[in-house]
């Protein structure tokens, strides 16, 4: 029997119709995931995992940098939320002054525990507000003429004793100009990732299985099957 070939993606990995933008910087497990996405009067990140300020530095001015107004974070895994401390930050170091809105799963403890602290430590100096918004039940809302609708997924972490636990997590799906981007976050397959990636002009699906047996992500398998409902789709997430 052939050997399948390895699958990885090469970052960044980038989509843009009209307007409507999307960069995935990087998306390995237990490293890191970082996203941007913008139209013209838009920026958001979506998981400002380790290194997203790099990588914002990077690939947008600093200017950009000072007008993303809002941060959607998938769940409270460190891959996921890594570099929060550090671009919340740099926004106060260059004095801003507009508020950030920060969106997150209801119970994601990593959040509120990682903002507390930065601001037991930054009060003093921060120049700008930080607008929290947890997630319990899920409905549409817009931001910047982007609608965006969150939607629970079905995300588990391992335990010492080798069972796993339910981890509170949402995919979301960006609306804009009549077209949508649905990102899944991390998840087992759901059937609220099937409903929402179908008919996505880009789905982003995270296949991040180790083996069949792997109960807190998907298999490339099943993450192909979700992207190709969807009008074109990245894989992300898959393990090196
Ligand atoms: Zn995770």
């Amino acid at each position: 029997m052939a050997k399948k070939k390895k699958y990885t993606p090469k970052y960044p990995l980038v989509w843009q119709k009209k307007d409507f933008y999307i960069e995935i910087f990087c998306s390995i497990p237990n490293i890191a995931t970082g996203i941007l996405l913008t139209t013209k009067k838009a920026k958001f990140v979506i998981d400002p995992g380790d290194g997203i300020l790099r990588d914002l530095n990077k690939n947008i001015s600093k200017n950009d940098i000072m007008e993303i107004s809002d941060v959607f974070i998938s769940h409270g895994h460190h891959d996921h939320l890594g570099g929060l401390w550090s671009f919340m930050t740099y926004l106060s170091v260059l004095k801003r002054k507009k508020a950030l809105n920060i969106y997150f799963p209801e119970g994601c403890q990593e959040i509120i525990s990682i903002h507390k602290a930065f601001i037991e430590v930054y009060s003093h100096e921060l120049t700008y507000n930080i607008n929290l918004t947890s997630i319990d039940k899920p409905k549409k809302f817009k931001r910047k003429s982007i609608e965006i609708e969150p939607f629970k997924v079905n995300h588990r972490e391992p335990l010492k004793d080798g069972s796993s636990e339910y981890v509170p997590s949402l995919g979301f799906k960006f609306t804009y100009d009549k077209m949508a981007i649905c990102y899944g976050g991390d998840t087992a397959y759901c059937d609220s990732l099937v409903k929402m990636a179908k008919n996505s002009d880009l789905a982003i699906i995270e296949a991040g299985a180790t083996d069949e047996s792997d109960d807190t992500h998907m298999t490339m398998e099943q993450a192909e099957q979700i992207g190709r409902t969807a009008k074109e789709f990245f894989l992300v997430h898959v393990p090196e």
